[in-house]
C-alpha cells in the first residue's frame, strides 16, 4: 500500500556529487512550480493512504518559499512532512536557526542532513552547524553519513568482496565514479532486486515533471497525464517492460530479455541494473525517464 510520496522538488542542487543517484547539479533543470504541488496534494489526499511526504531534490532548500508553502500544504491536510538537504544553508549557527525556525510546529517528522565527505570534504561543515540549529529548535534531525565504497579483509568476508560504507548504492553517478577500482561479481548472481518495492511500492519518487518512479529512472506513469490513485490503481508490475523482467530474474533477466550487451561482471545487482536500463532508453522512452536521471540531457 502506497503510504509515502517522496517529492523532488527540483533537481538543482548547490553540489555535483559522486554519489548521486539523480545526477543532480548547479545546472540541473526542472523544479516544481506552486501549482504544481497543489495539484500533487489534491492527488494525495484522492489516494487515501498516504500519510508521508518528504522534500529533497536536488536541494529543495534552493527554492525555500517553495518548499515552506509545501509543507504548510502538507501540514493543513494532517501529511507529515520529511526533509532531506545538505545544509549548504548552515552558514552559522545562528543563520541555521532562521532557515529553520518557520518549520517549527509545522509537522516535521524527519529533518535529514547529509554530513560526510562527499558533500564537504574536510572542510568545517555546514551540516553540522545545521544539526546544532535543529536540535536547538527541538526539531527530529538525523544525520546520513555516506562513505566511500572500500573493499574488507579477507579475513571478514572473503577474499575481494566490496562493501557500501555508509549506504552508496551504485545507480545514477555512482555507477560511473565510484566503481572504478571496484571487484566485480559475475552477471550470473544478479538474478533478483531486492532493494525497492517494484511490485507492491510503499513510496514512490515524483518529480517536477510528474513522473512517479518505483526506483529512480524506472516510471510508472506520470501525474501530469493521469491521476495518482489510478496509476496506483491500474500499476501491473508483471506487464511492465522494465518491471516485469526484473521481478523475474532481476537485471539478469532483463538484460536477457531485451538481448542487451554487457559487462561480464558488476559491483552489484543496482550497477548491472543501471548500465542495462541506460541501453535501453531510447527503446522504453516513457517507462525508463526521465533522462536527467541516466546523466543524459
Ligand atoms: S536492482 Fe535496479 S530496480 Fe532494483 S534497486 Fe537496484 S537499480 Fe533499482
Amino acid at each position: 500500500m502506497l503510504t509515502g510520496v517522496h517529492i523532488l522538488l527540483t533537481y538543482g542542487c548547490t553540489y555535483e556529487c559522486d554519489h548521486c543517484f539523480l545526477h543532480c547539479s548547479p545546472r540541473a533543470e526542472g523544479t516544481f512550480t506552486v501549482a504544481g504541488l497543489r495539484s500533487l496534494y489534491d492527488q494525495i489526499d484522492s489516494c487515501g493512504t498516504i500519510d508521508t511526504v518528504y522534500f529533497e531534490g536536488g536541494e529543495p532548500f534552493l527554492y525555500y518559499p517553495l518548499m515552506l508553502e509545501g509543507i504548510f500544504m502538507a501540514h493543513s491536510r494532517g501529511i507529515k512532512v520529511g526533509i532531506v538537504t545538505n545544509g549548504y544553508w548552515g552558514t552559522s549557527e545562528e543563520d541555521a536557526e532562521l532557515w529553520l525556525r518557520p518549520l517549527v510546529g509545522l509537522g516535521i517528522h524527519d529533518l535529514s542532513i547529509s554530513d560526510d565527505k562527499f558533500h564537504f570534504g574536510d572542510e568545517v561543515s555546514p551540516a553540522g552547524r545545521a544539526i546544532a540549529a535543529a536540535q536547538k529548535l527541538g526539531l527530529p534531525v538525523d544525520s546520513i553519513c555516506i562513505e566511500a565504497p572500500t573493499v574488507r579483509d579477507e579475513g571478514e568476508v572473503g577474499k575481494g568482496e566490496p562493501i557500501v560504507g555508509g549506504g552508496v548504492r551504485f545507480r545514477g553517478r555512482a555507477a560511473d565514479k565510484l566503481t572504478v577500482g571496484l571487484p566485480r561479481r559475475p552477471c550470473s548472481e544478479f538474478t533478483a532486486c531486492d532493494r525497492e518495492e517494484l511490485a507492491e511500492p510503499g513510496r514512490v519518487h515524483i518529480d517536477p515533471f510528474g513522473n512517479v518512479m518505483v526506483c529512480q529512472g524506472i516510471s510508472i506513469g506520470n501525474v501530469w497525464q493521469s491521476e495518482l490513485e489510478q496509476l496506483m490503481r491500474e500499476h501491473d508490475p508483471q506487464a511492465h517492460p522494465i518491471i516485469g523482467p526484473l521481478l523475474r530474474g532481476g537485471p539478469q533477466a532483463l538484460a536477457e530479455a531485451y538481448g542487451v550487451a554487457h559487462d561480464e561482471g558488476y559491483v552489484d545487482e543496482c550497477h548491472f541494473c543501471y548500465d542495462v536500463r541506460r541501453k535501453l532508453l531510447d527503446r522504453f522512452p516513457e517507462s525508463l525517464t526521465p533522462r536527467q536521471v541516466y546523466g543524459v540531457d
